[in-house]
C-alpha cells in the first residue's frame, strides 16, 4: 500500500508547482477519471505534467523542499480509496515518442506515453517486439515498473534503458539493473509505503524488424483474445497475482465466487480475476469483495492471494 504523508505546503512552493502544471496545481481534484476502475476519492492536489522538463523541475523542486508525492500515470493498476489523497499527485501525460534512425530498431518513449498505442505505432513501422501490449492501458512508466506483460511476454523483454529521476537528479539504467520479475521491479518493490517515490522519466525499448508482418497478426489474435476473455467494464486488470503454478482467476471460479457482488463491484462472470466496477463502485466494495475472494480461496484451497493492483 502507497501513502502520502501530512506535510507543510509553504504558499511559495504552491505558486512554483502551479507552473509546471498544464492547468496549474488543482485542489480537490476527483481522482475517479484518472482511473481505469472510474473509482476513488480526490487528490487534495492534482498537478498535470505533459512536458518532461516540466515533470523534473516539479520533481526537483519536490526533493529541495523534501515534499511527499504520489505518482499516477494511466491509473490501471491502482484502486484510489474513497478517502482520496492527502497530499500532492503527479499525473504523467508526458508523451513524447521518438524513433531514432539505424539498426538495430529503437524506440524512445517519455513515460506517459500510452503503451498500447506505442505497441500499435511499432506495429505500423513494421517493427515486433510489443505486440503483446497492443491492449494493455496504461503508461510506458507504468509498464516498466510493474514489468507489465501478456501473452508470455513482458517489458523487461524489449527494455533497453530507462532515464529514471531518482533523489533529485536524472540518471540512466540498464534494463538488467532493474530487478525485473513476474509483475515487478525494483522500482515496485522501492514504491512500498514510500512517498518519495523514483519516477521513470523515459525509457528506450529495441524493438526487431518484421518483414512478414507476423507481430501484427499476432496482435490481432491477442486482441481477438481478450475480446473473448475479458470483460469490456471499467476494472483494473487482474486484480489478483497468479500464485505459483496456478492461476488465481481458475482459482475464484473454482471456488464460485464468478457474479458475486458488493455494493457496485462485481467477480466478472467473464473473467473471475477482474473485479468489475458496475457503475456505482466505491473503493470500500472492492475491498469488501476482495478480502471475501481472498477468505473464500484460501478457506477451499489453503491459497493465499496477492493483490496484483496497488491500493493507494
Ligand atoms: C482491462 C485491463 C487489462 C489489463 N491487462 C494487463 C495485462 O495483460 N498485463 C499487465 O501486465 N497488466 C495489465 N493490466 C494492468 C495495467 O494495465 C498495467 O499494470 C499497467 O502497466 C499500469 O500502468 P499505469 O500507467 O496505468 O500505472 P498506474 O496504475 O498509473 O500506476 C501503477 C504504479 O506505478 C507507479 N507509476 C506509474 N508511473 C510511474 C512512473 N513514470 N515512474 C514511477 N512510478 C510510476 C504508480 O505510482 C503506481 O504505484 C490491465 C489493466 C486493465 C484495466
Amino acid at each position: 500500500m502507497l501513502a502520502t504523508f501530512a506535510h507543510e505546503w509553504p504558499q511559495k512552493l504552491l505558486d512554483e508547482l502551479a507552473q509546471f502544471g498544464r492547468y496549474g496545481l488543482q485542489f480537490n481534484q476527483p481522482l475517479a477519471p484518472y482511473t481505469s476502475f472510474r473509482i476513488g476519492g480526490p487528490a487534495e492536489m492534482l498537478l498535470t505534467l505533459h512536458r518532461i522538463e516540466n515533470l523534473i523541475n516539479a520533481l526537483d523542486l519536490l526533493h529541495r523542499h523534501r515534499a511527499p508525492f504520489l505518482i499516477l500515470g494511466g491509473g490501471s493498476n491502482v484502486l484510489i480509496r474513497d478517502e482520496g489523497v492527502a497530499g500532492l499527485v503527479l499525473l504523467n501525460q508526458c508523451r513524447e515518442v521518438r524513433w531514432p534512425e539505424g539498426a538495430p530498431p529503437l524506440v524512445r518513449a517519455e513515460s506517459g506515453a500510452p503503451l498500447a498505442q506505442l505497441a500499435r505505432a511499432s506495429l505500423g513501422r513494421g517493427l515486433a517486439g510489443l505486440e503483446w501490449a497492443v491492449s494493455v492501458p496504461g503508461t510506458v512508466g507504468g509498464a516498466v515498473v510493474g514489468n507489465a506483460g501478456a501473452h508470455g511476454q513482458c517489458t523487461a523483454d524489449s527494455l533497453r534503458r530507462i532515464r529514471l529521476w531518482r533523489n533529485g537528479e536524472v540518471v540512466e539504467m540498464a534494463a538488467h539493473e532493474l530487478a525485473f520479475d513476474y509483475r515487478t521491479s525494483m522500482l515496485k518493490r522501492r514504491l512500498a509505503g514510500s512517498s518519495r517515490p523514483w519516477v521513470v522519466l523515459e525509457a528506450l525499448f529495441q524493438l526487431q524488424p518484421d518483414p512478414t508482418r507476423e507481430a501484427q497478426k499476432r496482435a490481432e489474435a491477442y486482441i481477438a483474445h481478450r475480446r473473448r476473455t475479458q470483460p469490456v467494464n471499467k476494472s483494473a486488470g487482474s486484480i489478483f497475482k497468479n500464485p505459483p503454478g496456478d492461476y488465481a482467476g481458475r482459482l475464484i471460479e473454482a471456488a464460485g465466487l464468478k457474479g458475486l457482488t458488493i455494493g457496485g463491484a462485481c467477480v466478472s462472470k467473464k473473467h473471475a480475476n477482474f473485479i468489475i466496477n458496475l457503475g456505482d463502485a466505491t473503493a470500500a466494495d472492492v475491498l469488501a469483495l476482495m478480502t471475501r475472494i481472498q477468505e473464500e480461496v484460501l478457506r477451499r484451497f489453503g491459497v493465499r492471494l496477492e493483490p496484483e493492483i496497488q491500493i493507494i
